[in-house]
């Protein structure tokens, strides 16, 4: 038998993704629709890093309906076709932590999408801030291919 979609652990409506989702918190929107939102990374592991969100309130992999997390990857592929073209990207790295154990810092779903470049490593996590004047001018240009 299958097992049911259940949550890992509960679902904390103050994390800081839920906060940004309710606009209590700013950010570097490049994306919206009725069921997903997707904005810039503050520490980047490469320029044009985006996070795409369900605006369902699902932890992780493991809570999230199949459905949502259908149309989040669904977000994430127009996001890193958009971004290949405004970075000039050679590729796309997609990640996905769950759970504290699985690399997960922040706890509301989020799958993050990374221009890469030929020969070019990524970031390590959370070692560099960008400059919000650039997230800002880059947040531009993402949201405008996107449209
Ligand atoms: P994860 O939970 O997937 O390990 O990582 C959370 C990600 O969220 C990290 O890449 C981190 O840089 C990013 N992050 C943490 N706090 C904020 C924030 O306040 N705004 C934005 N835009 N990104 C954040």
């Amino acid at each position: 038998m299958r097992p049911a979609v259940r949550p890992a652990m509960d679902y904390d409506p103050q994390n800081i993704f839920a906060k940004i989702l309710r606009g209590e918190l700013p950010c570097h929107k490049i994306y919206e629709d009725d069921r997903a939102f997707a904005f810039l990374d503050i520490m980047p592991r490469a320029p044009g890093h985006a996070l795409v969100l369900p605006k369902a309130p699902a932890r992780n992999l493991l809570d999230i309906s199949p459905d949502d997390l259908a149309h989040v990857m669904k977000v994430a592929q127009k996001i890193a076709i958009a971004a290949k073209s405004v970075f000039a990207a050679d590729g796309i790295t997609l990640q996905q932590f769950s759970e504290a154990a699985g690399g997960q810092i922040v706890f509301h779903l989020h799958v993050h999408v990374i221009p890469r470049h030929d020969n070019v490593a990524l970031k390590p996590p959370a070692s560099f801030k960008e400059d919000p004047a650039v997230l800002s001018e880059q947040a531009l240009k993402l949201a405008a291919a996107l449209r």
